[in-house]
């Protein structure tokens, strides 16, 4: 059913065995040699789970294009040998690999950065030096060194970074570049940049070798490239030398998301298409492609030769495999969320999976199989996140597993995340675990509480109750307007026009969001809503917004002091917290719950320096998102038998990333 994802492709000479590119993601492991062992592992498990090309991290052709301090580099003959644990290992699984240069420019966070001229970008507090023309003959040729230096390392080729508004982006775009020298002015001498990189590049490493080229398909930056200008650089790039275009979408300064989950499903793979259709060399979509049948799809309608695919395969190293086998619904998806990858490589910390904890942990977090004898009965009671991962790790180990949950369906919290519109992959996770407990053949019993008599004759106990919501203490909060998140989120009741939302931590932010939008947006009204325009005049892509008129009037509120928001994802947050402004909710921090009654919400607003403010929101409906307490009842002190993990061990944040990372720790030991 996948003939196309599956069929072999031949790049620059190079042969593929299927249509899935792992495209490049810095785990930070690329950033000092001794982890190289670990990189080499992870990138190795995701060739022998079947892709068929790897493109590496960014690697920087030199200290000034640097993403961090002594970051990733590929500059010396001596780094070059070290690369080969990683060449080496991914070969030995037959697989293919690029080495991703990528020159941060201003970008960049350390002081020695430099960029096409000297303007400072939003997203990083330092400020580049504009390349001198020497300057930018010497970045040409350390592109050079570093694709001669991977092919020395026994990489299939390289990939330059041409996307996410990295330096050659800068040179690019009007937006970075105000050189009046022979490397700006004109979109044609922006253009030079790249089109000597390519070229020389091609001249040093030969035929034979893959010489990827990413390119911006959107700046969505104001004075961004217009697509006119993407075609003609196309073109230049493949006269050049290049053999293939990956695809990006955005600048990371960009105010529009392009990869977190409320993002529709392939939204910008019209874009790939058109510039398909004006090149010869093959195309790779990206962005937001996460299952098999997208990806099939895309390459029936011939609307890209491959698909990237990132974090889909971080989630799921077997992804290809299991296609082939296959067995496409026992595939783990990646929900966009970005908890353990993005958020954690723009905090400085290594790259894992919210849903596959044992990304990045391969040598570490090892599910082996255990011998027939040291098989144990496990009981794990809660069906939620973390009680889902740990019988189908526990399982997968060989464990004879029962699965007690006391709802009728399996899922927890998860259950009640995909219908927050924007959130409906957690669907995913769901259709996995239960297809796995399926396979596994987990024995589950639904509509069941364990009393201890039930858990009585298990070897281990696994207490994965979850929790439940915390009544906070206002007077009138049994009012009929006052409803808790997870009676909403069920439907048990319609909220009114006027809703006011009490606690702004992640679980507030979704709540709003399903108070102003009925379902996920469609693709146009996506892009009117986020100003994306296919206009090949406009420059970045980038219009104006139209967001949709909201559904409610809602406020969201908070004890603590504004602003409200900051503990949301790093690279999540900005989307809700745009969303909620463009809906006009009304953000309340440093509130006091004086009662609920008929004429709604008393509040008290204490802010410092300023007299306190009483007011009253004429809500029909408050909903409470206080926080939440642990369901402890079956945690027994001091019995090495009884496990408690998730949310009835901590339930401070809801956290579905600590959960399954908990419980999938726990079943690699017991
Ligand atoms: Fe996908 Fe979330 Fe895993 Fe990242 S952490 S790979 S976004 S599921």
């Amino acid at each position: 059913a996948f003939d196309r994802l599956l069929a072999p492709i031949d790049i620059g000479g190079v042969r593929l065995a299927n249509r899935v590119a792992m495209g490049s993601m810095h785990t930070g492991f690329e950033d000092r040699s001794k982890d190289f062992g670990r990189l080499a592992a992870y990138l190795a498990e995701r060739a022998e789970g079947g892709t068929g090309l790897i493109v590496t991290g960014g690697f920087a052709p030199n200290v000034e294009g640097w993403l961090l301090p002594a970051g990733s580099l590929m500059a010396t003959r001596r780094a070059a040998h070290k690369h080969r644990a990683v060449t080496d290992a991914v070969h030995a699984q037959d697989g293919r690999i690029l080495l991703q240069i990528l020159h941060a420019g201003r970008y960049g966070y350390h002081p020695f950065i430099r960029s096409a001229s000297g303007r400072k970008s939003p997203i990083t507090p330092f400020r580049p030096r504009a390349l001198s023309a020497g300057g930018v003959e010497r970045t040409v040729d350390a592109f050079v060194r570093a694709a001669r230096l991977a092919k020395l390392a026994g990489y299939d080729g390289i990939e330059i970074m041409g996307s996410e508004g990295y330096l050659i982006n800068q040179f690019l775009a009007a937006h970075t570049n105000d050189r009046t020298d022979a490397w700006g002015g004109t979109a044609e001498k922006r253009m030079r940049f790249p089109v000597e990189i390519v070229r020389r590049v091609r001249e040093a490493v030969g035929a034979g070798f893959v010489v990827g080229y990413r390119m911006s398909l959107l700046d969505l930056v104001e004075n961004g490239q217009t697509w006119d200008e993407v075609v003609t650089l196309a073109r230049k790039l493949q006269d050049a030398g290049a053999s293939m275009f990956g695809t990006g979408i955005g600048w990371h300064e960009a105010r529009v998301p392009t990869i977190v989950t409320s993002v529709p499903r392939a939204a910008f793979v019209d874009w790939t298409a058109r510039l398909k259709r004006e090149v010869e060399i093959p195309v790779i979509a990206s962005n937001r492609i996460n299952t098999p049948d997208v990806a099939e799809e895309i390459l029936e309608h011939e609307q890209a030769d491959l698909v990237q695919m990132a974090r889909p395969l971080l989630a799921d190293p077997d992804f290809v495999r299991k296609v082939r086998e296959d067995r496409a619904d026992e595939i783990n998806t990646c929900i966009a969320c970005n908890q353990a990858c993005l958020d954690h490589t723009f905090a400085n910390k290594k790259a894992s999976c919210l849903v596959n904890p044992r990304a990045g942990r391969e040598t570490s977090l090892v599910l082996l199989p255990v011998p027939k004898k040291r098989q144990r009965r496990i009981a794990v009671v809660g069906g939620g996140p973390a009680g889902l991962a740990a019988a189908v790790s526990s399982a997968e180990r060989g464990h004879h597993v029962t699965l007690f949950e006391r709802g009728e369906q399996l899922g927890g919290q998860f259950r009640l995340a995909m219908r927050i519109p924007g959130k409906e992959e957690f669907a995913e996770t769901l259709r996995y675990y239960e297809r796995r407990l399926e396979v596994l053949g987990v024995d589950v019993r639904l509509d069941t509480s364990a009393s201890e008599q039930d858990l009585e004759g298990f070897d281990d106990v696994v207490v994965a109750t979850g929790v439940r919501p915390r009544v906070p203490d206002i007077p009138g909060i049994d009012h009929p307007s006052v409803v808790m998140y997870d009676a909403l989120l069920r439907g048990e009741l319609e909220a009114g026009r006027r809703v006011a939302v009490i606690g702004a931590g992640g679980i507030g932010y979704d709540v709003s969001e399903f108070l102003l939008e009925d379902q996920h947006k469609k693709l146009p009204d996506w892009q009117a809503q986020w100003g994306v325009t296919d206009d090949p005049q406009v420059p970045g892509g980038l219009t104006r917004k139209h967001p949709a008129e909201p559904r409610r009037q809602v406020y969201l509120i908070q004890r603590k002091p504004a602003p409200l928001g900051k503990g949301l994802g790093k690279t999540t947050g900005w989307v809700h917290r745009a969303a909620l402004k463009d809906a006009q909710v009304e953000l309340i921090g440093s509130a006091s719950y004086d009662r609920i009654d008929d004429a709604g919400l008393h509040l008290t607003v204490r802010r410092s320096g300023q007299t306190p403010q009483s007011r009253v929101l004429e809500v029909d409906t408050i909903v409470i998102c206080a926080g939440q307490e642990s369901v402890r009842e079956l945690v027994r002190d001091g019995d090495a038998g009884r496990h408690v993990i998730g949310g009835a061990d901590v339930a401070a944040e809801l956290d579905a990333k600590r959960a399954i990372a908990q419980a999938t720790e726990l079943a690699a030991t017991v």
